[in-house]
């Protein structure tokens, strides 16, 4: 995957070294969501209520994670970060494959391995920015171990394929807690916003799109420590111009509440949550017990 500031991670084929086996095709979800070939993982899932607006569920809830810090610095409710604490400290995890800013471009994201309670609390909070997560499964491939992958709906749809292929990737990548998405933006999005806010995009040493609080806001840091802040959603929805930097992939997405993942979590954009200090929604659609298992079986996480 290849980072420009125009159009942020764009898959680059190396002639070179491609064998022509058109995997990266099977897997990316780019070309479109088929939920006919993700029938394994609906098969596990069988015995699940029927699928309605929401998609697979069993449980619905508003929630909040109970440590205060989380639940303040998190992007809504905190709860997709008290959940994957929740899954390391019960052993039922190893890591979690989450997204931070890139190490020396503050308009960059990119995944990362997070295996303590530490780094997974400092990936907390939504990046409205593009990221190639999936490409942090080759750890999951390499290293053996229980992982949590969070991710929008199109990271989880691209989970899903991969899973289909792979038998290291259905056993290891134990939940997928999906985000709710109505659109995300190019990196040039931010740099607008900077630009607007008067600082210079190449300045940048960090953007912060969300938190602290409720709904919280952008928060641009420079590299001589210039700060400006804007309210969420102002800088981004108000904005037409920012909407013509949502990838087109985006536009087309049929996916906004990331129907394909074992748990998924959004904003409660509720009258009677607001003044609070964020509200999660919470969608749970899987049982544990209906983890794929190398030969498509259930099995128990
Ligand atoms: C691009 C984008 C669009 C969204 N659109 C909507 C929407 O339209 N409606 C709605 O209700 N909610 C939307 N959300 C979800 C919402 O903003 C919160 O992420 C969600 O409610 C979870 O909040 P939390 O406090 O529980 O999560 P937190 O505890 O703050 O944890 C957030 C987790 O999400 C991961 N994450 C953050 N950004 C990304 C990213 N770009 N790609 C992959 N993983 C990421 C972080 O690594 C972290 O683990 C969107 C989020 C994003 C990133």
């Amino acid at each position: 995957m290849r980072w420009t500031l125009a159009r942020g991670w764009l898959p680059c084929i190396d002639a070179g070294r491609c064998t022509g086996c058109a995997t990266c095709l099977a897997v990316c979800p780019g070309g479109g969501l088929d939920f006919a070939r993700t029938a394994w993982w609906r098969a596990a899932n069988e015995g699940a209520p029927a699928p309605d607006f929401l998609g697979p569920w069993r449980g619905l809830w508003f929630g909040w994670a109970t440590d205060e810090e989380i639940r303040y610095q998190g992007a809504s409710g905190g709860v997709a970060t008290a959940i994957l604490l929740g899954a390391l400290a019960n052993q039922l995890i190893d890591a979690a494959l989450v997204v931070r800013p890139s190490q020396g471009n503050a308009l960059a994201m990119e995944p990362f391995v997070a295996r303590s309670p530490e780094e997974i609390a400092a990936c907390r909070g939504s990046k409205y920015n593009m990221v190639a997560l999936n490409a942090a499964l080759r750890e999951a491939l390499t290293h053996p171990g229980r992982y949590a992958l969070v991710g929008l709906p199109c990271h989880i749809q691209g989970l899903r394929l991969a899973q289909r292929r792979h038998r290291r990737l259905r056993e290891r990548i134990v939940l997928a807690l999906g985000i709710f998405c109505g659109w995300s933006a190019e990196p040039r999005a931010t740099a607008l916003a900077a630009r607007r806010l008067a600082l210079d995009p190449n300045d940048l040493a960090e953007a912060r799109y969300r938190g602290p609080g409720w709904p919280g806001g952008l928060r641009l840091e420079t590299k001589v420590g210039l700060v400006r802040e804007r309210p969420y959603p102002d800088y981004f929805d108000d904005d037409r111009a920012m909407r013509a930097f949502t990838p087109p992939r985006c536009r087309l997405c049929p996916d906004g509440l990331a129907e394909l993942s074992d748990v998924s979590v959004g904003d409660a954009w509720l009258e009677r949550f607001t003044g609070s200090v964020g509200v999660s929604d919470l969608i749970a659609r899987t049982p544990p017990q209906a983890r794929p298992s190398s030969n498509g079986s259930p099995a128990s996480m």
